[in-house]
């Protein structure tokens, strides 16, 4: 019995240490655990702390001031890769255009964007953006420096700390460098295409005339068969070129009836051009004063005749002409029909752009222009002047007003 107490008394000493023991493992434990979440409270409060001082001071907001109206974009929305942005959107509601089907229409372009793609459509083709175009619920982030490109006549102007944006009062949607082929090998002219000397940019209308001495210059002659071959018809060299290479495209098209009538005239040949016209008017019964005006709607005095700048062609189809029974003036078609039911006018209007020429006289801007509508009178202006007008729609009066 002794021993067995012993044992348990042994026993009983051994459990209680080992109680006491437990018990102030725990307690321990316990304090380990205090301190260690305290700590890691302090420490996620101090994290907290500097996370929300750092984000307070790079939370900038930048403003966007489209003319009454403000735009705020975080600096996360502004920026991406250190390039700045702007919003679409609110850009083309002040640009007046329409929000349709995902992109923004303006004076007949459509222009759309696509989340994290560098390229826009405009009109279906491809345009290259500096970077990605970033789309959300509420934005669409384009970089400012494609706007500017995009939206021809508006100025984005970006100040230290924010960003200003003023636009002038005319805004046209227009795409540069979009791309497109040629039909045929027309490298050899690209350089006369892409010309962009001043001396191309001639204004010649009914309001600025053109000295009786003025003279363009080199002029080199039209090639046989591309021109009239009962006429020897001369343009300005780089304007010529540029004429050489969209004719070869259209004649491995088979459009390859088609031929220049007239080009170059001198200040005798547009006299005495405009002179037979006013007597053409008068043998048709008209007084000297009527034929005068009636001429002067489809012809121009020396002084005011864009075909002294050496820089413009009339297009002839002799088989269409043939079948006219009712043509105007000679040598050249009347105001609605003729030249447009050719094979030639529709490609020319789709196309004569990409060879830096333009069509002079349109249907819907005789106001502007002076003159009565002329489907078969092409200028030349370069690609990059050819190519705004195309897709604005601008006439050439109306493109010297707004950008030069
Ligand atoms: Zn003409």
């Amino acid at each position: 019995m002794k021993q067995e107490n012993k044992k348990n008394s042994s026993y009983n000493k051994i459990r209680n240490n080992l109680y006491a023991n437990v018990e102030r493992h725990e307690l321990t434990e316990r304090k380990t655990f205090s301190i260690v979440a305290l700590s890691a409270l302090v420490l996620a409060s101090i994290l907290l702390f500097v996370a929300a001082m750092i984000e307070s001071g790079s939370k900038k907001e930048y403003i966007y001031v489209f003319g009454d109206t403000e735009q705020e974009l975080s600096e996360k929305l502004a920026f991406s890769d250190g390039v700045q942005y702007i919003d679409m959107s609110a850009l083309a509601s002040f640009c007046g255009m329409d929000s349709m089907d995902g992109g923004f229409a303006i004076n007949g372009t459509f222009i759309s964007f696509t989340d994290g793609k560098s390229t826009a459509k405009v009109n279906g083709l491809d345009v290259s953006l500096s970077k990605k175009a970033i789309i959300n619920e509420k934005h669409v982030l384009i970089p400012i420096e494609d706007a500017k490109k995009l939206i021809f006549g508006i100025d984005i102007d970006v100040s230290v700390e924010k960003t200003v944006i003023t636009a002038t009062e005319n805004i046209y949607m227009i795409a540069k460098n979009v791309e497109f082929d040629y039909v045929t090998d027309v490298s050899a002219y690209l350089g006369y295409i892409n010309s962009d000397s001043d001396s191309i940019l001639i204004l010649a209308n009914k309001k600025n005339g053109i000295a009786e001495d003025f003279a363009p210059s080199p002029l080199v002659e039209i090639p046989e068969k591309y021109r009239r071959t009962d006429r020897v018809l001369k343009l300005d060299l780089i304007a010529e070129k540029a004429l050489e290479a969209m004719m070869q495209d259209m004649f491995a098209l088979g459009i390859d009836d088609v031929c220049v009538q007239s080009a170059y005239r001198t200040y005798a040949e547009q006299q005495n051009l405009f002179n037979n016209y006013v007597n053409s008017e008068i043998n048709k019964g008209l007084s000297r004063e009527e034929a005068i005006a009636n001429a002067n709607k489809y012809s121009a005095r020396p002084e005011h005749s864009e075909h002294r700048t050496g820089l413009c062609v009339d297009f002839f189809v002799p088989s269409c002409m043939l079948e006219l029974e009712n043509y105007g003036h000679e040598g050249s078609y009347p105001n609605d029909v003729g030249f447009t039911e050719t094979d030639a006018f529709p490609w020319l209007l789709e196309n004569c752009w990409k060879y830096g020429f333009i069509l002079r006289y349109p249907e819907d801007k005789v106001d502007i222009t002076g003159y009565s509508y002329e489907s078969w009178h092409y200028r030349f202006v370069g690609l990059e002047v050819a190519s705004i007008i195309h897709q604005t729609g601008l006439c050439y009066e109306e493109y010297i007003e707004l950008f030069n």
